[in-house]
């Protein structure tokens, strides 16, 4: 099974895709994998990641991208009812400079409560108008550029 999808002989989600390291598996479909984060932030951290070894979202081909956010939405309600937690974050660091610690694509699902001390530096700035155009116009020109063949039509 694993040998269908681009594998990296180094890769500890890699290994565990394959077997050769044991995981707490939660759920698993033909493309995709969900397990307990070994470094749990809070009780019910998962990562859901695709099997194959893409190191960033971009390279993942579409289909496999929109079965990860089907198997989030799954997972996430599942360790919502079992924790009773009161939200989550679902959490995709893209890139080491983004926090990323392991080059394969991966969704953290991290239960929420009150006061549990969570959290992460949001330091909201302010949109200036004028580069405000600037930058809408040119993403939104390199996103009609950049439309993924594997994407549905409408995509
Ligand atoms: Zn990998």
């Amino acid at each position: 099974m694993s040998n269908v999808y681009p594998s990296n002989p180094d890769c500890i989600f890699c290994k565990i895709v394959a077997g050769e390291i044991p995981c707490h598996k939660v759920y698993e479909c033909s493309n995709v994998l969900a397990f307990l984060d070994i470094g749990p932030l809070s009780e019910g951290h998962v990562l859901v990641i695709p099997k194959g070894h893409w190191e960033t979202l971009e390279a993942v081909p579409a289909p496999i991208v929109a079965e990860c956010a089907i198997v989030c939405k799954r997972v996430g309600r599942a360790v919502a009812k079992v924790t009773g937690c009161a939200g989550w974050n679902l959490l995709q660091n893209n890139g080491a400079v983004a926090g990323q610690e392991v080059p394969h694509v991966h969704f953290h699902i991290i239960p929420r409560a009150e006061g549990d001390g969570l959290g992460y530096r949001w330091n909201a700035g302010a949109l200036d108008q004028d580069r405000a155009g600037q930058l809408r116009d040119a993403i939104a020109a390199a996103a009609d550029e950049l439309a993924d063949q594997t994407a549905p039509q409408e995509l």
